[in-house]
């Protein structure tokens, strides 16, 4: 696979593109060779960086990378957290920006069309102008509806309405070979042939360019409340977690947190938690179409909680408290990540997250390592951070890289054991990409990869696209 670009090559995709919307000098280059994995060491120059703005052009991309062997990177908002957009084999990151234009909100069919390259934030706002609600909604608003395919994103209210995945009506996909596909459409059934389209979905820009997407919508939903439930230890906060599902209880999202990173949190963008009692807290998102209804929930919540031992439950019912709440949650990563060498995705059966984090805190015993972990607790889906910082004093102070280096590698992998062991996944929303390749057969056997590669070569049998990604 070459890595430099010869200049007769790089002039047609120039031409592809137009000559404005190409370019390889270093200090704009350097912007695309990476994405929000903490450690830097991993990012990769482009040689080239292209900026197709229709499916043609990225089309016209991918047949020249094709006649000349040119690894072909595509890129969305960047926010992946397993350097699945790195360029690692140099060559041309496609990067999908000036696709930007949300096409439709099709209210008669509850369906939105939109281009690759809308920010899930825009995406947002141009559905609920269009009077319906998209629920998923994982935590980067600045990531793009592609990647968000890409990586069948997931998010906090995944165990009410689902990923991504069950969204996805349609695609338009640009294949290696440089045919444009439109999969699916605005169907709410298909029993017609392979899914081609749901390969695509997850598959981490390795099977081609995923240049627009159709997308089912719901009605809005009523009314929203966040409660918040301090526990004095972890475990019955978690064990909670089960017996308010098995209630009949749906939330919207149930979160769990540990005070530490709620603590360091509140600091870094100076907003206030309802409380500092316990250590592990669970915010457990309601909507209702009523307040009668809400109320019945939060009764209901509340009561399983107590039973289990929680200090209090408080309630976030304005707007202004719920921002609050949320935006603490939502900004824990930014908060603790220049500590951070590695943020896992493990996701268990819902009843084994109890004992995951149990395993959580052995591991960060016995390598004298601190391991902040939370997440998705409804969906088992258990964000522990491997840091190269403690946290003393309500501080975050660094750690030398002695002390965390070596460690690291041996924390990733008694946590990958400990999940397989529970029937889990080492992702379970952010994806392999190139970080978590090395421990897939942990979870898959050989002959699962096998069929992935099979896959792979049928659509990209040059091996132009995204290479060294999920698997080699
Ligand atoms: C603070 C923070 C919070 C986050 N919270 C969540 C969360 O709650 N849930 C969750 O699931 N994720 C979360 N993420 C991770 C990240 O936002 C998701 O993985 C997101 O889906 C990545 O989208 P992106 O557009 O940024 O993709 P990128 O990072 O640009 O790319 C991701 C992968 O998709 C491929 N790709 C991108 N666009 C295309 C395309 N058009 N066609 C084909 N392949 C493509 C890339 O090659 C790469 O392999 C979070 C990240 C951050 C930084």
């Amino acid at each position: 696979m070459t890595s430099k670009i010869a200049p007769s090559v790089r002039e047609l995709f120039e031409a592809a593109v137009g000559r404005d919307n190409a370019f390889s000098d270093p200090d704009k280059a350097v912007d695309y060779g990476h994405d929000e994995f903490s450690l830097k060491e991993i990012a990769r120059e482009p040689d080239l960086v292209v900026k197709p703005r229709t499916a043609a052009e990225a089309a016209e991309v991918l047949r020249i990378a094709g006649a000349h062997g040119v690894p072909v990177t595509p890129r969305g908002g960047a926010t992946g957290l397993c350097g699945g957009c790195v360029p690692l084999h140099g060559g041309v990151v496609l990067s999908l920006e000036r696709m930007d234009r949300v096409l439709e909100v099709d209210a008669d069919n509850q369906m939105a069309v939109t281009e690759a390259g809308v920010r899930l934030s825009d995406f947002v706002k141009a559905v609920e102008e269009g009077g319906l609600y998209f629920p998923p909604h994982p935590g980067d608003e600045s990531a793009m509806m592609g990647g968000l395919v890409a990586t069948n994103a997931g998010g906090s209210r995944a165990v009410k309405y689902g990923t991504i995945r069950n969204y996805v009506r349609g695609l338009e996909v640009v294949t290696p070979a440089g045919d444009v596909l439109r999969l699916g459409g605005k169907l709410e059934k298909s029993s017609t042939g392979y899914n081609l389209m749901h390969l695509f979905i997850g598959s981490e820009g390795t099977l081609g360019v995923i240049t627009k997407v159709i997308l089912h919508l719901n009605t809005r939903p009523g009314i929203m409340r966040s409660l918040v439930v301090p526990f004095a230890e972890l475990e019955p906060a978690l064990e909670t977690v089960p017996l308010i599902m098995k209630r009949g209880v749906v939330p919207l999202a149930i979160e769990f947190l540990e005070i530490e990173p709620i603590t360091l949190t509140e600091e870094h963008i100076r907003k206030k938690w309802p409380t500092k009692l316990g250590s592990t807290h669970l915010l457990v998102i309601l909507d209702a179409p009523s307040e009668a209804e809400m109320d019945r929930l939060s009764e209901a919540v509340a009561e399983v909680c107590c039973g289990k031992g929680a200090i209090d439950v408080f309630i976030a019912d304005t707007p202004s408290k719920q921002d609050e709440v949320l935006a603490i949650r939502s900004k824990i990563y930014d908060a603790i990540k220049s500590g951070t060498v590695e943020i896992l995705d493990i996701a268990v059966p819902r009843a084994e997250v109890a004992g995951h984090v149990r395993k959580v805190r052995q591991v960060a015993a016995k390598y004298g390592m601190w391991l902040p972990t939370f997440g998705h607790a409804a969906d088992g889906n258990v964000h522990t951070h491997i840091m190269k910082a403690r946290f003393e004093a309500g501080k975050m102070v660094p750690v030398p890289e002695g002390d965390w280096r070596g460690k690291a590698d041996l924390v990733r992998e008694e946590l990958f054991r400990d999940c397989r062991e529970r029937g889990g996944v080492i992702s379970g929303e952010h994806g392999i990409g190139l970080v978590k390749k090395p421990f897939l057969s942990f979870v898959l056997d050989e002959r699962q990869i096998e069929l992935m590669r099979g896959i792979k070569r049928v659509f990209d049998p040059r091996g132009i696209m995204n290479p060294g990604k999920i698997f080699d």
